[in-house]
């Protein structure tokens, strides 16, 4: 049984009041609140199990090396990686797509080759890989949207060449919330030989997520977003790609043999974790997603996605009002609205000061805003913990707002 009041009092700063009103949270897409669990677990550790992983000959060291290395495992079974050493952990999304960028870049791209990308993505999926067709002469090519906010598949495969050395994009869009095919199109991409990243920030913490099943290549989330702390992420790459790619950064832990003659770089998936590891973080994360799993993801996907059908029948009463991104069975996790010529900067302020917290602006994603020929909109994301009565005081108050304007 789904019981949002049990999975709320979890969550102690939903009780918060904001202006003396109630806190409605609806900026989960920036971040998700975290559970008691959580943050007990980050306690806990800093109490009764820190000390330096790895190489440690003392009980503290090999209790949080497992802790660390459990945490990796748990990850591993959330995505359905076949193996262990094929997650990563990094700081979060966007070094996930840095180090990709930066590694796989430097082994398999050269002059006039072609990175495909698509104008729906997050900044952090577009600025590594202009850094990189900068740095390697490379093309960036741009996949279409249509007008309804979905990727322009024809578009997408007439991009495919013999010089396409990778597809980068996104799961979910943050903006639109649109979720994209990506089974389809990695399956036509592999036809190609053409390998695929998917940044799945805002996939993880809605919908079930089987990196085999879809066969991608790359795919990256932050914990942060899937109610764990923030700081941390992961990199799932496919075992035979990271064996193939260079360290991206150096340092402790990804080493074998260190001289001054030569240095030889640890198996994985130490190759790609050079430093102390933030192993707090991993054990919180590793929490965080038995908590989900304790709710089940497709009780969570249910609850959301009657969320959001509710509230896209709301928020299209109010006149003037205007919704980006597609029809309800092609969407997840957030609405982006603007409302008649009302500035969506006004809008948010004016929800705050009614306890409502939204995201108003470009959503790292002003590619995305020039196409949609805005400069930004008010963006409603929604979690698990969120409710209808939660729904109903958002749209009183871009009513109210809007009735002031
Ligand atoms: N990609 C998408 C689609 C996002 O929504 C975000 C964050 O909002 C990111 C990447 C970057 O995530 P992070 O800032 O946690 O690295």
């Amino acid at each position: 049984m789904f019981d949002v009041n049990a999975i709320r009092s979890e969550f102690p700063i939903l009780s918060k009041k904001i202006y003396g009103k109630d806190l409605v949270y609806l900026d989960n897409g920036a971040t998700t609140q975290k559970p008691s669990c959580v943050v007990k677990k980050i306690e806990d550790n800093y109490f009764n199990v820190n000390a330096n992983i790895h190489r440690g000959v003392h009980y503290l060291s090999m209790q949080a090396t497992e802790a660390h290395e459990e945490a990796r495992r748990v990850v591993q079974d959330f995505i359905h990686a076949e193996h262990a050493h094929e997650i990563i952990f990094t700081r979060g999304t966007t070094e996930g797509i840095n180090l990709v960028a930066s590694s796989f870049g430097e082994e398999f791209c050269s002059e006039g080759d072609e990175i495909i990308v698509t104008t729906m993505e997050h900044h952090s999926n577009i600025v590594p890989w202009q850094i990189l067709a900068q740095r390697k002469k490379l093309n960036l090519k741009v996949v279409k949207l249509t007008d309804d906010g979905m990727l322009d598949l024809a578009h997408l495969y007439s991009l495919f060449s013999d010089k396409t050395k990778l597809l980068a994009l996104t799961h979910v869009s943050n903006v639109l919330g649109t979720i994209n095919p990506v089974a389809d199109i990695i399956r036509n991409a592999h036809l190609r030989n053409i390998p695929v990243l998917v940044d799945g920030a805002q996939s993880i913490p809605h919908m079930a997520v089987d990196v085999q099943a879809l066969d991608a290549d790359f795919y990256l989330f932050s914990a942060h977003k899937i109610y764990g702390p923030t700081g941390i992420g992961i990199l799932y790459g496919k075992e035979k790609w990271l064996n193939k790619l260079p360290p991206y950064q150096g340092g402790g832990e990804m080493i074998a043999q260190v001289s001054f003659e030569k240095t030889t770089f640890n198996e994985l998936p130490f190759k790609f974790e050079a430093g102390t590891p933030d192993y707090i973080g991993s054990t919180a994360l590793a929490e965080a997603l038995r908590f989900v799993n304790k709710i089940g993801m497709d009780n969570i996907t249910a609850h959301e996605n009657e969320l959001m059908k509710y509230a896209m029948t709301e928020l299209q009463k109010i006149p003037g009002m205007r919704i980006f991104g597609p029809s309800l069975a092609h969407r997840s996790g957030v609405i982006s609205f603007l409302v008649g010529d009302i500035h969506h900067y006004d809008m948010g302020m004016l929800l705050d000061k009614l306890g409502i917290a939204v995201r108003t602006g470009h959503h790292c994603a002003q590619p995305l805003m020039h196409a949609l020929e805005v400069e930004g909109t008010v963006r409603a994301s929604f979690s698990l913990y969120n409710t209808k009565e939660e729904i109903d005081k958002l749209a009183e108050g871009v009513e109210r707002v809007a009735k002031m304007f």
